[in-house]
């Protein structure tokens, strides 16, 4: 049998280290909220990859779907052959967007995709060269969304000159000193000092900061900058790669404060596990785009339109929008008993929108010993933050409240000092 040190030896080996790995163990099996390592180890799991699998790993009709694709076609280019499953999927979000508009939807493969072409289209349809992004985002690590990234290290570090014309507004964070009003108050000292609003295409904001710690953008934010983009004709990107498809309580993140963006960027858990991106967006706007100036050879798979449409489907008949809500408050009320613990590593800033929940510990290293003590009891359990201070909670919303009990007594026991 392989062991995990075994394959660990080869990865090291055969695969640069800008890649890293959260864990040194390697998967052999998973199922709904449980993964096995391939010496037979079962790990609970709060990462779902990454806020990848919502509908938990190998949902039964999302498999079902994906099987029965598998035997008409996996491949033809949308672009060369077109099929139906595109344009089901492309209906199905265009239904149920956050813009009250008639919108349309193209597809993708990766999150960091879907916000490149997000801002290309943004750019077509204004003919504005310049982006507003926020301290702390995330948005990939392309040339570009390296670019639109608020984070040096590791992210932009030894990378050289990235695109120009992007201008920083510091994402209002309550322990990082930094209120909505110096937000706003920085935006429009952007526009005044650095970049005429004609030359700005769109603001590209996360209504939830995903690796940069989940800071919920307050609703007076997002309010205050569709004011500021309809006055000055700058579009409004929300960047729902993260929080979309019920992990906030909501479809979509954005539906908290009713704000309505031109353009939406979503990936991960459109696919359950299947690589598929794309941006929703006003239909005006979307038809910007000359013919051949969008496309993919991958993008919209075959494949994983079977399992986006599969998981639109599983979101529905669970309800998963309300589970998100009631997982969310699980998790929180046990965090809250926590941080009244003096036994406990301090457990702070406590936060969270329905399932996608964060609180920070007192510096990266201790977010690295939990996270490690956590491992060896069974959990897989991520990090993030600007500074590495947070512990983030994505488990799949398909996820027992059992399971959750048994994840959070292993972190219990990883938090003791
Ligand atoms: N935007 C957001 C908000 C993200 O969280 C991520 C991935 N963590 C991306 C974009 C990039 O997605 P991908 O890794 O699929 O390129």
């Amino acid at each position: 049998m392989t062991t995990n040190a075994e394959l660990y030896s080869r990865r090291i080996a055969a695969i640069p280290k800008g890649v890293v790995n959260g864990l040194q163990v390697f998967a052999a099996r998973a199922e709904n909220a449980e993964i096995w390592d391939i010496e037979g180890r079962r790990y609970i799991d709060f990462a779902a990859g990454i806020a990848v699998c919502n509908t938990g790993h190998r949902h039964p009709k999302v498999v079902a779907a994906v099987e029965a694709q598998l035997k008409a076609f996996s491949h033809t280019a949308f672009q060369v052959m077109p099929y139906e499953g595109y344009i089901a999927l492309a209906e199905r979000l265009n239904a149920i967007a956050p813009i009250a508009a008639p919108t349309k939807t193209i597809f993708f493969n990766t999150g960091a995709e879907a916000v490149e072409n997000a801002v290309k289209i943004a750019r077509a349809a204004t003919g504005r060269t310049g982006i507003i992004a926020f301290s702390g985002a995330f948005h990939g690590r392309t040339l570009m969304t390296t670019a639109l990234t608020g984070k040096v290290v590791p992210y932009k570090k030894r990378f050289g000159t990235l695109p120009a014309e992007i201008w920083r507004v510091p994402f209002p964070v309550a322990q990082y000193g930094v209120t909505v009003e110096d937000s706003l108050k920085m935006l429009d000292s952007i526009l005044r000092t650095d970049a005429d609003p004609d030359q700005v295409a769109a603001i590209l904001i996360e209504p939830v900061q995903g690796e940069g710690g989940f800071h919920i953008a307050p609703p007076e934010l997002l309010r205050a900058i569709r004011k500021v983009c309809d006055e000055h004709g700058i579009l409004l990107i929300a960047d729902e790669v993260q929080t979309g498809f019920a992990r906030t309580g909501k479809m979509f993140a954005m539906q908290h404060s009713r704000v309505e963006p031109d353009l939406m960027t979503m990936a991960k858990a459109l696919g359950g596990g299947f690589p598929i991106s794309g941006v929703v967006g006003r239909a005006e706007i979307m038809d910007t785009v000359d013919g051949g100036g969008l496309g993919s050879t991958y993008g919209g798979a075959p494949l994983s339109c079977a399992a986006a449409l599969a998981v639109l489907d599983v979101i529905e008949a669970e309800d998963l929008v309300a589970r998100a809500a009631e997982i969310g408050e699980r998790l929180r009320s046990r965090f809250t008993q926590w941080s009244q613990r003096n036994d406990l590593q301090p457990v702070t800033n406590i936060r969270g929108l329905g399932a996608m929940n964060a609180f920070d510990l007192p510096d990266a290293a201790t977010v690295k010993t939990v996270i490690g003590k956590a491992f060896e009891g069974g959990l897989i359990q991520i990090s993030c933050g600007v500074f590495g201070e947070t512990l983030r909670f994505l488990p799949p919303l398909t996820i027992s409240d059992a399971l959750i009990d048994e994840g959070l007594d292993v972190l219990e026991g990883a938090l003791v000092r």
